[in-house]
């Protein structure tokens, strides 16, 4: 399918300014951090980046507002987050245009990823009034046993480039409404976005009289995130991002005592089962494999297919990966935008020189689109690589839309084949046998955070817990009771009889 012609630079930048002013934000200005668009891959604006001065005085400003945040009754704390959910409807465009012009989402997604965080505004709305304890029965007569959830203290959200603002909302929205307050440090690569953010926030802060210190942003490099990291003030860092980065600051914060909750790489896969259905299969991978070109934590990366069925579905895909729309993230039909930044493009191209070295077959894909029109972006084409087994280069995430073909014989290689790497984010099965269904998601089954029926690895919605085991990093967000990760548990005993009892019947002078 032919690419369409890329908006100029100067036309993107324009887009983004009006986003930006609808939002409140006149300019950026400043400079230390500059803003690009992967659409043409070249630099839109000059930014502030945060000093590390700044970003101490962040923390102090926070770990202020929570004494009186955290003596907020939750529901008062909940209109915050609805007036935030308003201001995300009302700018749902907008913020959507700053994703795709930072991040190259295709409209579809980038307006998908707004109404997730319109999703989990709601969802923490209703939380601010179900931030249950429990009692439990004492053994002890005239003695009440309780368990209650308290505010934690100032959690640092650091965030990835792929998802700028939905992860935000994930964290802030629950944190929030259980009376923490957050320090953000986005990824460097999508300042704007978290300036629209964090504005229609502060907004929200006045509107809702609440103190707008709940929340500061600090832009800037990993440099900046360090700091976060290192600060004893900052009781919780929920971190996404790269294992590497995971394996960098979870020993740092376990060093000093401190919680964090790990978001990390994945390396998902989906079962092609002969009972499958095949159309709705094929929907399901090509969206999970090529969507948001390959850059979801979720997006699908290997295929483990039962070996009769393997040439008609590798065909069937070969086939709808030519049809592909790649190109202009903005124009209507577009389905596969560009990679993020050249470096990326590199990591694609040395993972299937990689993959053909260790005896796979590329069948469709890998090569560059646009080089002429945009020199400096990286539109790419998805690959489908066949391979012989699960080799070194299958085993690690590469961030870009390969999909490797492997095949089994039977149901438990399958599962065996789906377990056998680092990571364990998602997992799907593609299967009208209920007893491979059932047994993919039981105990002896998947071992990743997702594991999904006749859906494929991407695409969650808000109201389970995400994340995922094993190098993907163990932590959960967003709904279910994912909150609790961001309070304080205390358990209380209260006498209330006129007697010292002593539990386990111990007897004391
Ligand atoms: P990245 O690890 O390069 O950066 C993520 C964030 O961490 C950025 O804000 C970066 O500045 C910061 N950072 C990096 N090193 C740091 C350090 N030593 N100290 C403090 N901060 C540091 O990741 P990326 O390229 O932006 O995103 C892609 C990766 O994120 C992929 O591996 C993807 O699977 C993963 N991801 C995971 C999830 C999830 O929920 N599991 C969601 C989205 C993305």
């Amino acid at each position: 399918m032919s690419d369409n012609t890329l908006l100029s630079t100067d036309a993107i930048r324009e887009r983004a300014l009006s986003a930006l002013r609808r939002v409140g934000i006149t300019a950026p200005e400043g400079t230390g951090l500059t803003a690009r668009t992967p659409i043409t891959g070249r630099p839109l604006f000059e930014l502030a980046a945060t000093t590390a001065e700044q970003a101490e005085q962040a923390v102090t400003a926070a770990q202020t507002a929570f004494r009186t945040w955290r003596t907020t009754p939750a529901p008062v704390r909940g209109e915050l987050v609805r007036r935030l959910g308003d201001l995300l409807r009302e700018h749902k465009d907008d913020l959507a245009d700053l994703i795709t012009v930072e991040v190259g989402k295709i409209r579809s997604e980038a307006l998908g990823e707004i109404q997730e965080m319109i999703d989990i505004c709601d969802f923490a709305v209703g939380l601010s009034r179900q931030l249950y304890g429990r009692t439990i029965a004492s053994e002890r007569p005239g003695h009440r046993l309780a368990e209650t959830w308290h505010p934690l203290g100032v959690v640092g959200v650091i965030s990835a480039f792929n998802f700028p603002a939905a992860v935000w909302s994930w964290n802030t929205a629950i944190a929030l409404v259980c009376g923490d307050t957050v320090v953000w440090k986005p990824s460097e690569l999508t300042p704007l976005i978290s300036l629209a953010c964090s504005h229609l926030l502060d907004r929200a802060a006045v509107e809702a009289d609440a103190p707008r210190e709940v929340h500061r942003l600090l832009l800037g490099n990993r440099g900046i995130g360090e700091k976060l990291v290192d600060d004893p003030r900052v009781a919780l860092i929920s971190a996404t991002g790269s294992t590497r980065m995971g394996r960098e600051i979870g020993p740092r914060v376990a060093a000093r005592f401190g919680r964090s909750l790990l978001e990390l790489g994945g390396n998902n896969a989906s079962i092609v089962a002969p009972s499958a259905d095949l159309e709705l299969a094929l929907h399901g991978i090509v969206f999970a494999a090529a969507g948001t070109a390959g850059q979801r934590c979720t997006t699908l990366r290997r295929l483990i297919v039962q070996r009769d069925l393997a040439d008609e579905v590798v065909d069937r895909l070969t086939a709808a990966y030519r049809k592909l729309p790649i190109g202009d993230p903005f124009a209507d039909g577009t389905l596969v935008g560009p990679l993020i930044t050249a470096a990326a493009a590199e990591g694609m191209r040395h993972a299937l020189a990689r993959a053909e070295a260790e005896g796979g077959k590329v069948l469709v894909g890998g090569g560059r689109r646009l080089a002429d029109e945009a020199p400096d972006a990286a539109y790419v084409e998805p690959a489908l690589v066949r391979m012989p087994e699960q080799t070194a280069v299958v085993r690690e995430e590469t961030f870009a839309p390969i999909l490797y073909v492997l095949t089994y014989d039977d149901f438990d290689e399958a599962i065996a084949l789906n377990n056998a790497v680092p990571q364990g984010l998602s997992s799907s099965v593609f299967t009208r046998d209920q007893q491979e269904a059932e047994r993919f998601v039981a105990a002896d089954g998947s071992d990743c955070g997702i594991s999904n029926v006749n859906i494929g690895t991407s695409g969650a919605e808000i109201g389970g817990a995400f994340g995922g085991e094993k190098e993907t990093g163990g932590g959960r967000e967003s709904g279910s009771d994912a909150w609790r990760a961001y309070m304080r548990r205390a358990t209380t005993t209260v006498n209330y009889s006129s007697r010292l009892t002593l539990a386990q019947n111990v007897s004391f002078l």
